[in-house]
């Protein structure tokens, strides 16, 4: 009989605030350790929670780009465990009142379009960081990541395979960054997703669920997934049984294994938080999210396709990051040539990205250089290869293209004086070649042209010159 896989995520996303969620305390990756603490976060008797308005913000933010229900009366509860990350032994988040409910996320996938549910999305603080040093056995804490925002992103069981996992982590991860909200730095741990997954034969209901926790690169996700599906699968048909627990994976080993037997909300004790006081979400304030909301790299990808003809393999390509899409935007309105654009930025400029192993929010490039030298192409001033050349330069050396075509006599030799005289030129060095031509020998003509370009240089003018060459060639 076949299985069905049947799979669940919670997605923590670490919030791009400037600062905590609960203090003042900055949230900058890659500082010294415990750089980033105070009586606060550091769990001290008597400091005491302040809610940070803007994770509020980017939770509704997020919430209503995900069509979720906003909780307009929101509360905190205390999730209470010991753990030596955690120094108030339990961790704020919400269980009774989450900030958005039911909401959901399109995604592609073989068979088309598919709707995975959003159960809920909540607030949170992060645990810190215990660095275990091998060599020495001792254990080290580092409490700066105490107090960094959460957004917990739970989606329903509605996934059945690896592939739909990663279409959605994908475009979670997108609409994240289109939002503002996460920089999605997956090296660094800014998203990371825990994955529910449990078999059933089709039409069965759910079977006994693991929890592989806290995955940060998709490779690994795909790899985590495979193995606890043949896992399950091989128990149940050796007629063993399953049991509810987390579990860890091992990249290097490729295999996870249990870590403890997973816990319920009631072991949890959860209740209100009594120092941080009720939500009540403002209509206006709302609404004025709502209007702020930018536009998500899907509509993007949509608008470009309809209005400006582009293919959707491009459209992709150019939705990666803002900061390809703000600069296809740019490019293409002040140019006023958007395929020209589309196609520089997905061929040229993403090839020297690649080369410089160069990441999309990295790129920093002059807009106004490029729609310039759209110009010069397309306006027939230079020709294609010195296009490429000086594109290079901008992208490397910020060099100005005025200049550098200048510099390296780019600009197309559209004289025609200039031309016949090099054809001339040509045919008078190469008689025999020009006979062979004449005779018929049409195969020569590949070869004067290459010449006649040598002659002109880089800012050759291929039509003129394959014009006046035809011409001269059909005089004897
Ligand atoms: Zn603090
Ligand atoms: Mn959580």
């Amino acid at each position: 009989m076949k299985w069905e896989t049947v799979i669940g995520l919670e997605v923590h996303a670490e919030l791009s605030t400037k600062s905590k969620i609960f203090c003042a305390c900055s949230t900058s990756f890659g500082s010294g350790p415990n750089t980033h603490v105070c009586p606060g976060c550091a769990g001290m008797p008597g400091a005491l929670p302040v809610l940070n308005r803007a994770v509020l913000e980017y939770a509704l933010r997020l919430g209503i780009a995900l069509d979720c229900e906003i909780t307009r009366y929101s509360k905190f509860d205390r999730k209470n465990y010991f753990y030596p990350d955690l120094p108030n032994a339990y961790q704020i988040s919400q269980l009774y009142a989450p900030i958005c409910r039911n909401g959901n996320l399109e995604i592609e996938t073989e068979s088309g379009k598919k709707k995975i549910g959003i159960h809920q999305i909540h607030m949170e603080e992060d645990a810190g960081k215990l660095v275990h040093d091998p060599r020495s056995g001792d254990t080290f804490m580092d409490f700066n990541r105490c107090g960094i925002p959460l957004l917990e992103i739970v989606s329903r069981p509605d996934f059945r395979s690896a592939d739909e996992v990663i279409a959605y982590l994908e475009k979670l991860r997108e609409t994240l960054l289109y939002l503002d909200v996460c920089d999605c730095k997956m090296q660094e741990g800014s998203i990371r997703a825990d994955i529910n997954l449990s078999v059933r034969h089709p039409g069965d209901g759910l079977g006994v669920r693991t929890e592989t926790k806290n995955m940060n690169s998709f490779k690994a996700i795909v790899r985590a997934i495979e193995y606890e599906r043949e896992r399950q699968i091989e128990v149940l048909e050796d007629g063993g049984k399953l049991i509810q627990e987390t579990r860890r994976w091992d990249d290097d080993k490729g295999m996870s294994y249990g870590m403890r037997a997973k816990v319920n909300a009631q072991d949890y004790r959860y209740f209100p938080d009594p120092d941080l006081l009720p939500l009540s979400i403002d209509e206006d304030w709302l609404a004025r999210i709502r209007e702020s909301l930018p536009e998500l790299a899907y509509q993007k990808r949509e608008r470009y396709i309809r209005d400006f003809g582009i293919s959707e393999s491009s459209a992709v390509v150019l939705t990666v990051h803002k900061n390809i899409s703000g600069l296809f935007e740019t490019v293409s309105q002040q140019s006023g040539a958007a395929i020209e654009a589309a196609n520089l930025i997905t061929g040229e400029i993403m090839r020297l990205m690649n080369n410089s192993n160069l990441l999309p929010e990295d790129l920093c490039i002059d807009a106004g250089k490029l729609s310039a030298l759209i110009k010069l192409v397309t306006e027939g001033k230079i020709n294609r290869s010195a296009y490429k050349e000086t594109v290079e330069a901008v992208f490397s050396d910020n060099a100005d293209p005025q200049e550098y075509i200048k510099e390296k006599g780019l600009m197309m030799v559209s004289d025609d004086k200039a031309v016949t005289e090099a054809v001339n030129a040509v045919i008078a060095e190469n008689q025999s070649s020009a006979a062979d031509y004449r005779a018929g020998k049409e195969k020569v003509f590949g070869f004067l042209m290459g010449q006649v370009m040598k002659k002109l240089g880089k800012g050759g003018n291929p039509e003129l010159a394959k014009k006046a060459l035809e011409a001269a060639l059909k005089i004897i």
